[in-house]
């Protein structure tokens, strides 16, 4: 729904609402680690008295089975995590001094926006938040306006259980993104695509504004030739195909190894085809919608100019109302088709040959920085060189996606694919200024300068 104000009257109206924020950002409101605490135990028992009118929500925008909405739910082991370590994470540490004290205090950044995606919308919504809360900010939520039912609920949640001067969500789309982007924040923190990412970088330095930017890419994958096939195929399949592809960290094309290709490329057939049946429609139920059909009809183009030998799935099975594409394999296609070009982010999943790992190493490092990175070995040699000739956010080793999961691991990108961390501490600390304090000794003995001062008529000594 178009705003019903101009953008500078939304600038306006947000921007008061962030001066009245801040206010209560600068009375200590929330750097009290007792309503820290509250405020996350809050959080968790939003999702304890409304997971299942969430869950509902969530299928209902996107399609979907159970356990995906489920998944969304992950957010409170988050919550749980923060309140196990929040005490540890705020203390003061000491770092050094002999006569001096010196330490450094985690202090919150003050007002942040947190701006989510469509694709996983309470996770990549709530998870941010946890951390937020936990540093002890102030915060604003934008959910993504194609998330058309969750959107409405989570502002309705949100503002029933969370401290009301200090949480707010803001719904909209363009217009209101920009008309908040245009005021100033003391973080942002974005989910999303790149193209995106670079006005909020943007706006944001026009405050020196510090900024979280969670991007996607093209995560590509390795099966080697000592890889365990069932394994790969089973852990890629699980993982290109949950939520139609439409995963930041989803495997986005494969390079087998020539040796196993057919093995590989027999299996994955298979699976596949024992979730969608033979006639490799599948439903929407099992696998999710695409967001809408803009992105229905870009699938649809990328297969049909992909240049490569369509395996399983295929434009044919694409049912536009249901806004379903179907898994989809695509054998050797072309390395300059766009397929190969743009972050997939659907069902499709492009697999090519490889003889010489160097040779496909180097094609993909010739693409931008990706999110992910995935190598199926059992040959700990073609590991590390895989490690060591390719850079990318995180990496998985004989799975994918899992490096997400924990809270003891960094979750961010490189380059293209973005910059920051969160989860667990790393979420704590890119919502955490780090102070350093130096406490100076006024001890008799110790009351001089750290150098001598001028006097009048004296020459310094050299
Ligand atoms: P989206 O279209 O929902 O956009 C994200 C947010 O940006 C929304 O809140 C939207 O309102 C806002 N927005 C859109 N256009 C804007 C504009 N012109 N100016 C200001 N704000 C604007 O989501 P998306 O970008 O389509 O999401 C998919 C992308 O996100 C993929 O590239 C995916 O890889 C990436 N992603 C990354 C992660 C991660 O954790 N790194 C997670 C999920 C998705």
């Amino acid at each position: 729904m178009a705003p019903t104000m101009s953008v500078d009257e939304l600038t306006a109206e947000y921007g008061q609402m962030i001066d009245k924020m801040r206010k209560t950002f600068d009375t200590g409101k929330t750097r009290n680690l007792w309503w820290r605490k509250q405020q996350l135990r809050q959080l968790i028992k939003m999702y304890q008295e409304n997971h299942e009118e969430i869950g509902a929500t969530i299928n209902a925008d996107m399609g979907g089975t159970k356990m995906r909405a489920m998944g969304e739910i992950a957010p409170v082991t988050s919550a749980d995590d923060c309140l196990t370590n929040i005490d540890e994470w705020s203390r003061d540490r000491w770092v050094g001094g002999l006569f001096d004290r010196q330490y450094v205090r985690p202090e919150p950044k003050g007002v942040v926006l947190i701006i989510a995606p469509w694709n996983v919308p309470w996770q990549l919504t709530m998870r941010p938040l946890t951390a937020a809360i936990a540093a002890g900010n102030a915060v604003v939520l934008k959910p993504s306006e194609l998330n058309p039912r969750t959107a409405p609920l989570m502002e309705k949640l949100v503002h029933k259980y969370m401290d009301p001067e200090c949480f707010r969500v803001v719904q909209g789309a363009v217009e209101e993104t920009t008309a908040l982007l245009n005021n100033r924040w003391d973080h942002i923190f974005y989910t999303g695509n790149g193209q995106v990412g670079r006005i909020v970088m943007a706006a944001a330095a026009k405050h020196l504004t510090t900024v979280t930017l969670e991007l996607g890419g093209k995560s590509p994958v390795i099966v080697d030739e000592t890889a365990k096939i069932d394994v790969a195929v089973k852990r890629i399949a699980l993982m290109k195909w949950s939520l139609s592809g439409q995963i930041c960290v989803a495997p986005d094309y494969v390079f087998v190894h020539q040796s196993v290709e057919k093995d590989f490329l027999d299996q994955l057939k298979a699976v596949v085809i024992s979730s969608t049946g033979e006639d490799g429609k599948g439903r929407v139920d099992d696998f999710g919608m695409i967001v809408n059909e803009k992105h229905v009809d870009r699938l649809e183009n990328l297969i049909q100019t992909s240049g490569g030998s369509i395996l399983c799935g295929g434009a044919e099975g694409i049912e536009r109302e249901e806004r379903f594409v179907p898994p989809t394999i695509i054998h050797k296609p072309k390395m300059d088709a766009p397929i190969m070009q743009e972050e997939i982010f659907g069902p499709i999943l492009p697999v090519m040959p490889y003889e010489d790992l160097e040779t496909a190493l180097k094609i993909i490092r010739s693409k931008d920085t990706p999110l992910a990175f995935y190598v199926f070995s059992q040959d700990s040699g073609n590991i590390e060189k895989a490690l060591s000739h390719v850079q990318s956010g995180g990496v998985c080793i004989n799975t994918v996606f899992e490096h997400l999961l924990p809270e003891t691991l960094p979750f961010g990108g490189q380059g293209a694919s973005g910059m920051g961390a969160y989860h667990g501490k790393f979420g704590f600390d890119e919502f955490s200024h780090r102070r350093a304090i130096l406490v100076k000794s006024t001890l008799p003995g110790m009351r001089g300068t750290l150098f001598p001062l001028p006097q009048a008529g004296k020459a310094m000594p050299q």
